[in-house]
């Protein structure tokens, strides 16, 4: 261990332990050790930080292997743990070690951007959010963003290459095969590039991009209102309207990423042109333009916030676009549901935050026009993280790509760990 002196003038301490790579016999003692040892770090790099009891019942290893484990891995500086209470009861608290280096989520709505840095333990070590232009595009957003992450570092006392990966959430579908915007119409200015190699040129960091409802999705589901569903639908209702499927925790992208993307349900045939050129699609009665659309330019209702506001004072106008909002999303939840038959529906996004407003008259509707069944219609929740479950997302697809070798130590980074960091979610 080295002690070097950031750029922000705080001692960092710089960690290099390696722990000796063993090529056991497969079906040894050795490698069946190893293996564990795996699966207690994937399991740690899924759901961030867990008790040493969740830990033996996500992995299906013994309480006794875990502890073992964790004493281990602790002891050679890639895990650590603290203490906690669980219903009453005093719990180990396991999580990958802080030195192992950051990871960044960005998440570009419509509307707003949202960047956050976090650890490998997925506490959040700080985090910024902006406005954004009515189509903004690829390039200039793309410069901006990478000025912006490496002023984050810098505040933090490193700089980009101490990120190990960068995530990214997109206001529209992402082909997993080619990293591009996979429907035209619903992105301008981002499509026919591959997003993810484009922020790589600029940083020299690998970065990974989905959509926005999958990646609000992902973070619920692995460490939000989502958690203990078997599969859940997260309706992402904004500036447009998407969704997000998971199954056993994993999302469901469809061939060309377009799976989940609700809003563009036709609700009537002969209805409003919609942005994806199709008529009458969800979007164009329950989205945001076309809910600020309905009240004239004196209301001053501008922006998605302005809507909520005025509702949650108590405006009987702007309640009642919003449940209306809510009764179409609903028509279309229900056939979702008829397709699909999930455990939970979870909605977030900007008008997310309207809570009962908007989920209430949903209710309604999923059970006018959903098929009945016997163990009843899905629950309908809000999401966990308001408007910062996209970017957690994202920063988990980041975590999901980034190699930690249960057997050998990575080399890591120099960020300064002490004193502790502005922020933590
Ligand atoms: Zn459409």
């Amino acid at each position: 261990m080295a002690r070097t002196l950031s750029r922000s003038g705080k001692t960092a301490v710089r960690y290099s332990v390696t722990v000796a790579r063993r090529n056991a016999p497969p079906g040894s003692q050795t490698s069946l050790r190893e293996a564990n040892r795996a699966r207690v770090v994937e399991t740690l790099k899924r759901h961030g930080r867990l008790t040493q009891i969740e830990l033996a019942g996500s992995t299906g290893l013994s309480p006794a292997t875990v502890s073992n484990i964790v004493k281990e891995l602790t002891a050679s500086g890639l895990l650590h743990t603290s203490f906690t209470s669980r219903s009453g009861r005093r719990a180990t608290l396991v999580s990958l070690a802080r030195q192992l280096g950051l990871v960044a989520g960005v998440h570009y709505s419509s509307r707003h951007l949202h960047i956050a840095i976090a650890d490998t333990a997925r506490t959040i070590v700080t985090q910024t959010s902006l406005p954004l232009p009515l189509d903004h595009r690829l390039d200039a957003e793309l410069d901006r963003l990478s000025l912006l992450l490496g002023d984050m570092m810098e505040t933090l006392g490193g700089s980009l290459s101490d990120l190990v990966a960068v995530g990214m959430a997109l206001p529209a579908p992402i082909d997993p095969r080619t990293g591009m915007v996979s429907t035209p119409g619903l992105l301008r200015g981002w499509e026919g590039v591959d997003v993810a190699e484009s922020l790589s040129a600029r940083i020299g960091r690998q970065v990974h991009v989905d959509s926005e409802a999958n990646l609000g999705g992902l973070a619920e589901a692995r460490e939000g209102n989502g958690r203990t569903a078997s599969s859940s639908v997260f309706i992402r209702v904004g500036h447009t309207i998407s969704a997000g499927l998971i199954v056993g925790g994993d999302l469901f992208r469809g061939v060309n990423g377009k799976a989940g993307q609700i809003g563009h349900v036709t609700l009537d045939e002969n209805g409003p042109i919609c942005r994806c050129s199709n008529r009458g699609c969800l979007e164009t009665y329950a989205g945001g333009p076309a809910l600020l659309s309905l009240f004239p330019p004196s209301e001053g209702m501008h922006r998605l916030g302005d809507l909520l506001h005025a509702a949650e004072a108590g405006d009987g106008s702007a309640r009642r676009v919003i449940a209306d909002a809510g009764r179409h999303i609903g028509i279309a939840a229900a056939s979702l549901c008829n397709l699909f038959d999930p455990e939970l529906i979870i909605v977030g996004g900007e008008l997310g935050q309207a809570g009962e407003i908007l989920m209430a008259p949903m209710r309604h509707s999923l059970e006018r026009t959903a098929l009945p069944s016997g163990a009843g219609l899905p629950e309908i929740v809000g999401a966990s993280f308001g408007e910062w479950a996209e970017t957690r997302g994202a920063i988990a697809i980041a975590l999901d790509h980034v190699t930690v070798d249960a057997q050998t130590l990575p080399t890591t980074t120099s960020i300064a760990t002490t004193p502790p960091l502005p922020y933590s979610a």
